[in-house]
């Protein structure tokens, strides 16, 4: 970390600066076309925030987690959404795995905003959850490898250069466990052959820009390839511990904004000639609810501290993605609850967050897989599967 860090407060401060000038009506309006929010997305790569991953050497912040976990965070309290830009976060794959030479090419400009790196191409239609059995291949064929198969719910595929592909390139009859054999590739999607890689709608409840993508014969060079050919299972797990506190601090920004505004809205709103915020039928599943935001925002801390002082963090990132998922659900419940009818009114936002937030009980994993790797992993139950 830098001898500059700035506090989190600060970082509060500039990323609050920079979603003040995206108010409600901007994304209710981006959500009711579907269009991605280029301005925001533009403006905050502009600034820099988005490579708090990225050390300095190669023009990135050089912030540790915790940083970036703040600046996920504040962007979803401010009632916008982080996950149209997270991907640009998501750096330990390319930092840890990742050759000097790709790092020296890519990270400066992925941290200039020059490159977009915003696509994740893991999930496939019959290998969602149970990633080691996905069915895209990569065949090495000289300089080069074919890539066939098919990916599902990508998300940012028509907003992104690069891609990060994992795909089998060793049959998983020839490996000695499932998880070997897989191997992740970085690839510039603009010079790709239309005619092997097409990109197609997902029509989703949220305003995500997800789609499947086709792979048909379609040749990229072996300089595509992170690391060793085989490892990218393993790549891949060395990345989640960071895309799930990243994640966790998003819920905890949704949960936050949910009982900022369900609050704020309680103290006002007059029925029976007082406000509802008087009845403690509202006030306790608030009170609630603040309690279990708060809680998992704990969780988030203690695991981001933990990844930035390099110990060991899977128990915490897992449990602080699971407390947060949950407790801004619940936030939204809530909330939904306080504002009746005007809940479901689209000028309240409340009804797009609401939307937004579920997806966090299922995407980028769902809780039962993170239950099931607290009972399996953390308290040693025997395996399910
Ligand atoms: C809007 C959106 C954006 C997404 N973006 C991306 C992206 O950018 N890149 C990407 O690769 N993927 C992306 N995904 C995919 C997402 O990661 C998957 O949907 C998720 O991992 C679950 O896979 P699945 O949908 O195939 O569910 P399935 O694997 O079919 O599972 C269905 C349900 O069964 C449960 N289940 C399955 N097995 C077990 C078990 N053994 N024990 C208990 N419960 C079990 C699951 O928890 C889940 O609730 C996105 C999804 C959505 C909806």
């Amino acid at each position: 970390m830098t001898t500059n860090t700035p506090t989190h407060d600060e970082l509060r401060r500039w990323v609050r600066e920079v979603c003040e000038r995206y108010p409600g009506e901007y994304w209710r309006e981006k959500d009711s076309k579907k269009e991605y929010p280029s301005e925001f997305v533009d403006e905050l790569i502009a600034s820099g925030y988005l490579s708090a991953l990225i050390p300095e050497e190669y023009g990135g912040f050089g912030l540790g987690v915790s940083e970036a976990a703040v600046i996920a965070g504040e962007i979803n309290r401010a009632g916008g959404a982080a996950g149209p830009c997270h991907g640009q976060m998501y750096m330990s794959t390319l930092l840890r795995h990742a050759s000097e030479e790709q790092r020296d090419y890519y990270l400066p400009k992925i941290a200039s905003g020059e490159l977009r790196f915003q696509t994740f191409g893991v999930t496939e239609p019959n290998s969602g959850t149970d990633t080691t059995r996905l069915q895209t291949t990569a065949v090495r064929d000289g300089e080069h490898y074919i890539v066939n198969g098919q990916k599902m719910f990508i998300s940012r595929a028509n907003n992104s250069d690069l891609l990060l592909l994992l795909a089998r390139t060793t049959p998983l009859d020839e490996v000695e466990r499932r998880t070997h054999g897989l191997s992740l590739f970085l690839i510039e999607q603009e010079a790709l052959d239309p005619e092997g890689f097409e990109i197609q709608p997902v029509e989703v409840m949220i305003n995500n820009d997800t789609n499947q993508l086709f792979f048909d014969n379609l040749e990229i060079s072996a300089s595509c390839l992170i690391g060793e050919e085989g490892m990218g299972f393993r790549y891949l797990l060395d990345g989640l511990n960071t895309e799930r506190i990243l994640i966790a601090a998003e819920c905890v920004g949704d949960g936050r904004w949910f009982i900022e505004k369900a609050t704020d809205y309680a103290k006002t709103r007059v029925v029976f000639e007082r406000p509802i915020g008087q009845n403690q039928g509202i006030q306790f599943p608030l009170a609630r609810a603040y309690a279990n935001v708060e809680s998992a925002a704990l969780m988030v801390e203690r695991s981001a501290a933990l990844f930035d002082a390099g110990e060991p963090c899977g128990a915490e990132a897992n449990m602080a993605k699971l407390l947060a998922a949950d407790a801004s659900w619940e936030a939204a419940n809530v909330a939904m609850q306080t504002f009746g009818g005007y809940g479901f009114a689209r000028e309240y936002d409340v009804e797009r967050k609401f939307r937004e937030t579920r997806l966090y009980q299922i995407a980028p994993i769902s809780t039962n897989l993170i239950l099931s790797y607290l009972a399996e992993h953390i308290l040693g139950l025997p395996r399910s599967f």
